[in-house]
């Protein structure tokens, strides 16, 4: 039993514990998911960052706009005094490079490192040399169209003429204020400007697109690493809900099955649960035996083994009269045996005829001992037309016990007979077999009668 038993914990301790594969579940779950939750931190800040070198890029194509917008409005303003000595255009051209400076903050978007930088700055020296130029040029006009220096904005008032310039008449004066903003070398100058603007355009295209692709590159790296994780995530909730199912709820609702149908429980699924089954199988098996053991107790005559008067009377209750053929067995003046031979031999004859009775009649005959020193045997599927074999079988049972070859003193027997098919029943079979049988007594005993 010892060995049974520690094979049954042998197979409980194979499977798999559920306390460690959860605990090992749950900590891989938690990882992916922080490492999910540190991706989707990094994908949304890729994502600004692009957003944010995006706004850039248009800032900056927006302020190289504006730079040559500034540039050119400075060189109309210019030329419009020139031709036509009206001072607001000298207030403007002085207000756009002193106050307004579009040209100034437009640069300052830019990056010093890049490159885009370097000719936007190149377009921005051209157009200072420029406004030297300019506001000389504008000088010149305003002496030659008579305008009083008051009116003119500090920035042109103080440029000095030369004398030779001052000798010039205000024809001359004009022509070459003219030249001076409309002639080769400035034309030159404003394409150096246009050049350079176009060409901080270009570059800084081909700068931002280098951002955009390395940034758009690592946004979907982040996403691709988000969407393997995911599915790592719904793949280990697949497997934890897989594992609990068939580790755990499959074998619990077999082992309920079992519970109900009162049987021993499969060990299956987890470690707990196959260690749950062999306990209970245990349990299961040591109250098996104990409910067998008081049943046969409760069925049984500790004396002879036979079954005893509650078994036959649950027998009588059961059978199908019809169809048998019942015995009734009584040792004839059993109270003086035991007087002369004493108790204990008593108890060896009474186990002595039931053995006899069992040796005699086919196993599946039911033998009983009803009373002290009375016993029945019910015979299933027998009628009548069997009574030589049934008589044969009574006559070498008591032949045996009235000469006796172990030694032990002689018993004679006094057995009444009645089968199912009998003609006048009056009681039932057993009723009808106990009058046979108190007939043989009456009649002096050492006999057998059939009703
Ligand atoms: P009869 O021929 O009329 O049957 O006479 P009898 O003396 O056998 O009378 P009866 O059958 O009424 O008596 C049964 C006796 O069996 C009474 C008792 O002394 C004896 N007896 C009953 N149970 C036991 C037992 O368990 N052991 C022994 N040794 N004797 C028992
Ligand atoms: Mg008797």
């Amino acid at each position: 039993m010892d060995k049974q038993k520690g094979g049954k914990r042998t197979l409980g301790e194979r499977g798999v514990r559920m306390n460690a594969l959860s605990a090992a579940m749950m900590l891989a779950a938690i990882l992916t998911f922080a490492v999910l939750i540190g991706t989707t931190r990094g994908s949304i800040t890729g994502y600004h960052d692009m957003r944010e070198a995006t706004e850039r890029y248009i800032d900056c194509l927006q302020d190289t706009m504006v730079f040559q917008e500034s540039s050119d409005y400075l060189t109309s303003e210019c030329r419009h005094f020139v031709v036509t000595g009206d001072v607001a255009h000298a207030v403007n051209f002085v207000e756009e490079t002193e106050t307004t400076r579009r040209r100034e903050k437009a640069i300052e978007d830019f990056l010093q490192a890049e490159i885009s930088y370097g000719y936007l700055n190149r377009a921005l020296n051209y157009s200072n040399d420029l406004i030297e130029v300019e506001c000389h040029a504008m000088r010149l006009a305003a002496q030659a169209f008579d305008v009083a220096p008051e009116a003119l904005p500090e920035r042109i008032r103080s440029v000095v003429l030369t004398d030779e310039e001052l000798a010039m008449s205000a024809e001359d004066m004009r022509a070459l204020a003219t030249d001076m903003v409309f002639g080769e070398a400035y034309i030159q100058v404003k394409a150096n400007i246009r050049e350079n603007v176009e060409k901080s355009i270009e570059v800084l295209v081909e700068e931002r697109r280098v951002v955009q692709v390395a940034s758009s590159e690592h946004l979907n790296g982040l996403l691709n690493r988000q969407f393997a994780l995911s599915c790592a995530l719904m793949v280990m909730m697949a497997l934890i809900v897989l594992s609990i199912r068939i580790l755990i709820m499959r074998p619990i609702e077999r082992f309920v099955k079992s519970i109900r149908n009162q049987e021993r429980m499969n060990p299956e699924g987890a470690y707990e649960t196959r260690f749950l089954a062999c306990s209970y199988n245990e349990m299961f098996d040591k109250n098996t035996r104990s409910t067998e053991a008081l049943s046969y107790t409760a069925t049984h005559d500790s004396l002879t083994g036979l079954y005893n008067r509650t078994a036959y009377d649950a027998a009588r209750r059961e059978v199908d009269e019809a169809t048998i053929c019942a015995l009734i067995v009584d040792i004839d003046n059993f109270k003086g045996f035991n007087d002369n031979y004493g108790h204990d031999m008593g108890d060896r004859v009474l186990r002595k005829v039931a053995g006899q009775l069992k040796a005699s009649f086919r196993s599946d005959d039911f033998i009983s001992r009803i009373g002290g020193d009375e016993f029945s045997v019910i015979m299933k599927n027998a009628d009548s037309k069997i009574r030589d074999i049934v008589l044969r079988k009574v006559r070498t049972a008591a032949e045996r016990l009235k000469n006796p070859e172990d030694g032990m003193p002689p018993v004679t027997l006094s057995v009444g007979i009645a089968f199912g098919d009998r003609e006048n029943p009056v009681g039932d079979i057993f009723k009808d077999a106990d009058t046979a049988l108190y007939r043989v007594k009456k009649n002096g005993r050492n006999g057998c009668e059939i009703y």
